[in-house]
């Protein structure tokens, strides 16, 4: 009877990698689709993009091959890395988009360097989730304000928008799998970025109010001794 409870538990985190998996293909195809459609659409070269699509679809291909290796537990790869520099390539995937909608994406970076131990594709899709969520939230015209500084012992990274906000009977489901407003949204963009985060013994945190926007407070530890982990731990 247990081993049938672990079983169908087995079952239903597979379901979730599934649908993770598919929406985590789906924002680097529609990127890749954005430069193919602006390099067509405009005059420039497709080589200005080359580098950024092939980041795009080298991530596409990590994802499948995260997911071929399910079964097997999966190393997570902890290197020292600037999280600024981070910030700055989420914001160059990200831009062509957002700016086509209409928003502008401001970064106050910190004063002192950032870096700290992490596992960078991960970090990067855990930024992604997060810009992408306040671009579609906001209306036309809206801005991202992100804001790296750091102390002696953690980073905090603010990411904030002046969307619609989030009523607050909805401000602790926004975490849970599945859990989505939108029609074609999946609800499993932040439970993604909740465990990377987690992942990275940091924190995330969320204050929104109505009419004025939503901030999300991501704090992570400098000098954490972290050793690379197996993400499969929970299944395995
Ligand atoms: P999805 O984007 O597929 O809906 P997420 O887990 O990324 O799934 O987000 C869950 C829900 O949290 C969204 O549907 C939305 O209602 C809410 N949300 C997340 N980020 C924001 C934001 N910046 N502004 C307003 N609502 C947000
Ligand atoms: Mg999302």
């Amino acid at each position: 009877r247990e081993e049938q409870m672990q079983r169908s538990e087995k079952l239903r985190v597979v379901g979730e990698l599934a649908s993770g998996m598919a929406h985590e293909i789906r924002n680097p195809l529609t990127t890749v689709k954005g430069f193919l459609q602006l390099s067509k659409a405009s005059d420039y070269n497709i080589e200005n993009w080359y580098g950024l699509i092939m980041d795009e679809i080298d991530r596409m291909s990590d994802l499948t091959g995260e997911f071929l290796q399910f079964s097997k537990p999966h190393q997570t790869v902890f290197q020292t890395h600037s999280l600024n520099e981070c910030v700055l390539k989420v914001i160059s995937l990200i831009e062509s988009e957002a700016t086509s909608s209409g928003h502008e994406i401001h970064f106050h970076e910190s004063t002192y360097a950032v870096h700290m131990l992490m596992d960078q594709d991960k970090m990067i899709q855990l930024l992604l989730n997060m810009m992408k969520n306040a671009c579609e939230a906001m209306e036309a015209n809206g801005s991202i304000h992100m804001k790296l500084s750091r102390d002696q012992k953690n980073a905090t990274l603010v990411i904030a928008d002046n969307g619609p906000g989030i009523p607050s009977d909805q401000l602790e489901k926004i975490f849970h799998p599945f859990f989505t407003t939108k029609e074609t949204g999946t609800g499993l963009g932040l439970s993604i970025c909740y465990k990377i985060v987690q992942d990275h013994h940091g924190t995330l945190e969320v204050e929104s109010e109505l009419g004025i926007g939503t901030r999300f407070i991501l704090t992570f530890p400098l000098a954490v001794n972290m050793t690379s982990g197996n993400d499969n731990s929970a299944v395995s």
